[in-house]
């Protein structure tokens, strides 16, 4: 049987890291993006491959549309085709809206959003033209409900969903499905920058008692991927403990 292919953005760390080794262990080629965390992103790719895995680091910085043609020419080379876009890769931002300056706002746009953009853009032509192919956005339950002092992200978050499911209504006929992952809180870097009491204020506002894992959220992600997530498209899931509901 063919091995299954799949491109993942911010795979260094997090989110990204635990889908990469889903995957991986899945039987999946996997494309492992990176942008800054290179140190990181080998040393994964360097584990799954003694694993046995087929893996392919590449760094891109996905809000730029050069370097994400460049890093989809390269996977297309490597791996002949491409089943599977995880747009994972995002930035988080936290502080008053009154203190958000522009090129914050911007940059955050820049990655969260155009870089899903620049993603499906290039990775488009080819399922295109195979009539085939699945792309996973990740949004965040603060794109469904608003998270007070995340006036930028929560916005950029909401439009990934409106993304998703516009595309998804354009791509279906071309039996192409778009999704979104939405997690709660996991436990990841992007919450570094949250007190333990902070956390626990968020944990007890979870009807289950508990913030996520990475890997809830990569396997939701992988359901979404794979054969049993077929007649999903245009739909938002979101792996949240009962935070909202
Ligand atoms: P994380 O631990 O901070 O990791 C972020 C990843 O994104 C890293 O691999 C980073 O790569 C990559 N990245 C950032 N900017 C990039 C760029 N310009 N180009 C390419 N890659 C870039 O975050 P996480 O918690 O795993 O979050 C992953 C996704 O889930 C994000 O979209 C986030 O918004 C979403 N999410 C997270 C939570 C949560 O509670 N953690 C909740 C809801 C949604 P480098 O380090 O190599 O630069």
């Amino acid at each position: 049987m063919r091995q299954k292919s799949v491109l993942i953005t911010g795979a260094s760390r997090g989110i990204g890291a635990e889908t990469a080794r889903r995957f991986a262990r899945e039987g999946y080629a996997v494309a492992l993006n990176y942008h800054r965390s290179e140190e990181q992103a080998m040393a994964l790719a360097r584990a799954l491959r003694e694993e046995g895995c087929r893996i392919l680091p590449i760094r891109a910085d996905v809000s730029d549309p050069e370097q994400v043609g460049k890093m989809v020419d390269s996977v297309l080379e490597e791996f002949c085709q491409l089943d599977t876009l995880v747009c994972n890769a995002g930035i988080g931002s936290t502080g008053l809206f009154t203190d958000l300056d522009y090129t914050s706002w911007q940059r955050i746009f820049a990655v969260n959003l155009d870089g899903i953009y620049h993603c499906c853009q290039a990775v488009l032509p080819h399922f295109l033209h195979q009539k085939d192919g699945r792309i996973i956005t990740l949004s965040s339950v603060w794109g469904m409900v608003g998270g007070s002092c995340e006036v930028a992200y929560s916005a950029s978050k909401a439009a990934v969903i409106g993304l998703t499911k516009a595309l998804a209504k354009e791509l279906g006929p071309s039996h192409i499905t778009v999704n979104c992952v939405a997690p709660g809180v996991i436990e990841t870097e992007m919450n570094g920058n949250l007190s333990h009491e902070e956390l626990e204020a968020l944990r007890e506002e979870c009807p289950l008692g508990t913030l996520g894992t990475t890997a809830d959220v990569a396997e939701t992600i992988l359901f979404l991927a794979s054969e049993k997530g077929r007649f999903f498209t245009g739909q938002v899931l979101s792996p949240n403990g009962g935070f909202v509901i």
